[in-house]
């Protein structure tokens, strides 16, 4: 990293594209989304229901809209595409020596649905590139990417936000960079949960031991993680229900990199299915990663992992 900060104006704006989809929208792509998400919706896979919602045919979920025209593991891009790289910005930050990269947030808009048979297309500008920030992580420039998403009509179909903060990581050694007596950076904490309306019956049944799920007044279905509107019934009419804690890893992953603190690598996170029915994302102990299974049974368990902050995570049944 040099002393100077360095002047990426010239990356700034730009408009690069089309960036093109290798498929049309289609039914598998949508079908297999639906499945991973668990969307029911049938305007997604049924033309009769679709046509009754006054569409002409299925329609993809919204939020697939990135997934059209996504590269993909190689490098090439589909025929008719720009060949540049959208994000050069970051290549040229990690020859200034910023190399680490992580995603930050990613705000989608729609504007109208797509289609069975839509092709679909992006372009691409740099929105925004900040000033040199320190941070937690390290020091860094937050680099804005804006995508506009249109059809083969040439209309717009959404928008995509997507920030990534490019830094030089603080050294894990604090021996190796020394720092004035007084100015160590402070340790970096666990992110605290947002307590609401909707999440405090949460949180608190955390500290109590409990693991605690919304029940919907309307259509009793069990839900999490906590929204204020049931998604079955839209009721908003709902009571904190107890639960017992024993599911089954319904899915899991591995966190590798980047190393995030405060958090352990390599990190195992879960998805449980609760005995209850819904299901809920959680750390999972005990295990290695190479022996977590779908289907494992596992248990909840409550553990303060920092002072003051209980956390629940997940952890498998004896003899299992
Ligand atoms: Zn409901």
């Amino acid at each position: 990293m040099s002393d100077a900060t360095p002047d990426l104006s010239a990356y700034l704006g730009g408009d690069r594209g089309p960036y093109r989809s290798w498929d049309a929208v289609n039914r598998p792509m949508i079908r297999h989304w639906c499945e991973a998400l668990g969307d029911d919706n049938p305007i997604y896979h049924d033309a009769d229901a679709a046509r009754a919602a006054g569409f002409d045919g299925i329609v993809a979920p919204p939020t697939m809209l990135q997934a059209w025209t996504m590269r993909g593991y190689r490098e090439a891009r589909p025929p008719g595409s720009d060949t540049s790289d959208p994000f050069e910005v970051l290549v040229a930050l990690e020859e200034l020596g910023y190399p680490a990269v992580v995603a930050v947030n990613c705000e989608q808009e729609y504007t109208q649905y797509v289609g069975e048979g839509d092709t679909l297309y992006h372009r691409s500008t740099i929105e925004s590139i900040s000033e040199q920030k320190s941070t937690a992580l390290g020091v860094g420039f937050f680099v804005t990417e804006l995508s506009t998403y249109y059809n083969q009509r040439d209309e717009v179909v959404g928008t995509m936000r997507f920030r990534v903060f490019k830094f030089a990581p603080h050294a894990r050694d604090e021996a190796a960079a020394p720092v004035e007596a007084g100015s160590a950076p402070p340790a970096v904490r666990r992110m605290r949960p947002v307590r609401n309306e909707d999440t405090r019956f949460f949180w608190e049944g955390v500290e109590a031991g409990e693991l605690r799920v919304q029940r919907c007044g309307g259509c009793q279905t069990l839900r999490h993680p906590p929204s204020s509107a049931c998604p079955h019934c839209q009721s908003l009419e709902w009571t904190p229900q107890r639960v017992s804690g024993r599911g089954t890893v319904y899915s899991f992953v591995t966190m590798h990199y980047p190393e995030i603190p405060p958090f352990d690598y390599p990190n195992l996170i879960a998805l449980v299915e609760l005995e209850e029915g819904t299901r809920l994302v959680s750390n999972l102990v005990g295990v290695s990663r190479h022996d977590v299974r779908i289907g494992m049974p596992v248990q909840v368990e409550f553990a303060e992992v920092e002072p003051g902050f209980q956390l629940h995570q997940f952890r498998p049944l004896e003899g299992c």
